[in-house]
């Protein structure tokens, strides 16, 4: 189906690597991994009228057998921030949480290049009482989690902005009020429900700007922001010293939903220029509860990232594993368990072939084949089979990091 793809192969491997290294890492910091449904009934999305009809334009939706109005997951904020929701109704001390999920997103939309109808977003929020600390520790794994990734000498502008409801009244009411020529048929529909998007759009955000520009309202705006994105910046560096991100002020970072509050943030890849996360601070009311949520999080899209100028994970290893006939199958296979256990690797491929298979091979081919071929030709006693193996596999590393 269009827009729907296969990943395999390098790309597999990066994206397995990616989410190993971020689980540990996360872990580390205490944050636990939320599994999301991906079936939600359109009622559930948790944004404002106006905001869902126009995520409705790219919601991937349909009516289920008993003719209820369903959509596949959209972005996975909303969704955790219900999640939320439903936890401190029944419990007002669920908070301090730190969460990380990992989702395919769907969205319906023409497939271009590079977008895809279903795609993959890696999230991480935490619901820290102090929103300074939240914010700060954000950034500071944004930073991390890149500089892991990233080639070094990649550069990574973090472009930054402050937006509360105040501001983004007054934002919409000028650009309401504009009279700019040329916008695209997308904005000139957002000009009616949420002006403030046009900053968005990558056609009209210069157009707007320019005429922007010519109003004092908005220049005062702009350095209100610009103060309070230097603040946090000051803020940051003297606690925080970055590795991969360069941190910019940026007017016209404008994060969707409306739920965001405070600082807002955008990672693009100053090469490419592809976006690769966004975020920000945010703060929920809910209408109908007393409850309201203060979190700081980011999005990374995967998608973008495995096209990205990544760290080439480690080749991945070939290993052939030569067995005598009468051996058992389950010894087998905790050898091979063993000997991903121990050397640690997520991108071992591990062929086996029976000695009467392997004597008919040409070594030429094998050797052209494989990294390491490793023969089990000593008959393995059953009750000490760990042990054994343990030792084995420990006698083989050597030769294996040799080979490598
Ligand atoms: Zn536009």
């Amino acid at each position: 189906m269009k827009g729907f793809r296969f990943i395999s192969g390098e790309e597999s491997r990066d994206l397995t690597h990616f989410l190993r290294e971020s689980e540990k890492l996360l872990n580390s910091l205490g944050y636990e991994e939320l599994f999301l449904p991906l079936l939600l009934e359109k009622d559930d999305l948790s944004y404002g009228l106006e905001e869902t009809e126009l995520v409705e334009k790219q919601l991937f939706s349909f009516k289920d057998k008993g003719e209820r109005e369903i959509c596949l997951l959209p972005e996975q904020t909303s969704s955790i921030l219900n999640f939320f929701q439903n936890k401190m109704r029944i419990d007002q001390s669920f908070n301090q949480r730190r969460l990380f999920c990992f989702s395919p997103c769907f969205r319906y939309e023409r497939p271009q290049e590079g977008r895809y109808r279903q795609f993959l977003q890696f999230g991480v929020e935490n619901f820290l009482s102090n929103q300074e600390h939240a914010i700060l520790e954000i950034v500071f794994l944004l930073d991390r989690l890149f500089s892991k990734f990233f080639q070094e000498g990649t550069t990574l502008s973090l472009s930054l902005n402050f937006l509360n409801s105040n501001l983004k009244q007054q934002l919409n009411n000028l650009i309401s009020n504009s009279k700019v020529e040329g916008l695209c048929d997308f904005c000139r529909r957002k000009l009616q429900r949420m002006p403030i998007r046009i900053l968005d759009c990558k056609n009209c955000c210069d157009l707007m700007e320019n005429y922007l520009l010519g109003q004092k309202e908005y220049i005062e705006i702009v350095s209100y922001q610009k103060l309070k994105v230097e603040e946090f910046i000051l803020a940051l560096s003297s606690s925080i010293s970055l590795s991969s991100l360069r941190m910019v002020f940026n007017s016209k970072i404008v994060r969707g939903l409306d739920y965001y509050n405070g600082i807002v943030f955008e990672v693009e890849d100053s090469s490419s220029k592809n976006s690769l996360a966004a975020g920000g601070q945010y703060q929920k009311k809910f209408l109908e509860d007393p409850i309201t949520i203060s979190g700081s999080g980011f999005a990374i899209g995967l998608d973008r990232l495995l096209s990205s100028n990544l760290k080439k994970v480690v080749e991945q290893k070939k290993i052939l594993l030569i067995y005598k006939e009468n051996l058992n199958y389950n010894l087998i296979l905790n050898l091979i368990e063993e000997i991903l256990l121990s050397l640690n690797l997520y991108n071992t491929y591990i062929d086996v072939l029976s000695e009467k298979d392997f004597v008919g091979r040409q070594k030429s081919i094998v050797k052209e084949h494989y990294n390491l071929a490793i023969s089990l030709f000593s008959p393995i006693n059953p009750s000490k089979v760990k042990d054994e193996i343990r030792s084995f596999v420990e006698r083989n590393i050597t030769s294996l990091s040799k080979l490598s």
